[in-house]
């Protein structure tokens, strides 16, 4: 087991960061975490990297409690931060080799400058990386003791693609060589892309846990049907077995529906018996996004909320 929590709760101020969190993570594998801004992902990273004491509850990782035992714990982690400082007077190499004079055991700088793409940046000045490279870089700060467990919160943040793309690479290599790796992103495709698992904070609790393909599956969302016809068309009998029908633009039909299946294996049956030709069809299935979208609750109204007094009904967690 790599990280357990037993009610772990954060209190700043009058502000609950986090409120009852129980989360068990093994070994190995990807998992995202995701909440809309305020939500509490920060704080709990932090924790996991014992930077911030909890108010109260259990937290252990790899076998330690970070607040107690944190000179151990770094031993065992590498974490990157939202803002991790990097001395940018220092190349690429210098940096990585001052951080491996932190640990008893390190992994040879040339190796991680190759694990993190950075190998012809070695003689060039932190300050002179971009914004890209100097991301990777932190990620390799986080790697030179070849730690079991790595955090990363916001690794991609403001990154273009190609260089998220890059980012994306590491992380399932890391995975590949056993790593469990745990990150916060607000990317939700990313997150749907890259990890097995799939956390969602809202308003510091855990309001959802599974794959991303079970999120998708417990989603109240419904799927959009695009039909294009050639001939006189009635969509009755969809609308019949569950069938919304949301837009007609000539032969153009879009219906929404839960049961997606029943509506297919009517549209069968119903240019059939009518006689009518399709032309074209897709369809489009909830995605984790809208599935997150059900979950949260708006940035805005949040920030006005939390630690509040209002009442937000926060749903179940699904697994
Ligand atoms: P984001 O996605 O914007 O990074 P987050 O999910 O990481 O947000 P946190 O940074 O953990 O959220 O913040 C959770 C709540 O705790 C917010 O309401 C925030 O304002 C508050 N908070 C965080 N750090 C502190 C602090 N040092 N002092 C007071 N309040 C804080």
């Amino acid at each position: 087991m790599s990280i357990r929590t037993r009610s772990l709760t954060k209190t700043y101020g009058t502000t609950e960061a986090l409120r009852g969190v129980d989360l068990d993570i093994e070994s190995g594998g990807i998992i995202g975490l995701l909440g809309p801004n305020g939500a509490g992902k920060t704080t709990l990273v932090e924790v996991f990297e014992g930077l911030r004491t909890p108010t109260a509850g259990e937290v252990s990782v790899m076998g330690f409690d970070p607040s107690l035992e944190s000179v151990a714990l770094r031993q065992h982690i590498g974490a990157q931060l939202q803002a991790t400082h990097i001395p940018d007077g220092l190349t690429a190499f210098e940096v990585l080799r001052l951080f491996a004079s932190f640990y008893e055991r390190s992994v040879p700088v040339e190796d991680v400058l190759e694990r993190v793409n950075l190998n012809g940046k070695a003689r060039e000045l932190a300050r002179n990386l971009s914004g890209g490279q100097k991301q990777r870089l932190a990620i390799g700060m986080a790697l030179i003791h070849d730690p079991a467990l790595l955090i990363f919160d916001e690794p991609t943040a403001g990154l273009d693609p190609a260089a998220r793309r890059q980012l994306h690479e590491i992380i399932l290599n890391l995975k590949e060589r056993g790593r469990t790796i745990l990150f916060t992103t607000h990317y939700i495709e990313e997150a749907e892309r890259l990890c097995e698992r799939v956390v969602i904070l809202n308003r510091g609790q855990v309001v959802a846990d599974g794959t991303p393909l079970e999120l998708v599956r417990s989603s109240e969302g419904k799927s959009t049907i695009f039909i294009d016809v050639d001939g006189p068309f009635d969509p009755a009998p969809l609308l019949a077995v569950g069938a919304l029908e949301q837009e007609r633009r000539g032969a153009h039909y879009r219906f929404s529906a839960i049961d997606s299946t029943a509506v297919i294996v009517a549209l069968g049956e119903v240019l059939r018996s009518q006689g009518v030709t399709l032309t074209d069809m897709h369809m489009h299935r909830p995605t984790l996004e809208d599935f997150y979208l059900e979950m949260v609750d708006d940035p805005e109204v949040a920030d006005l909320a939390v630690g509040g007094e209002s009442e937000v009904a926060v749903r179940k967690p699904v697994a």
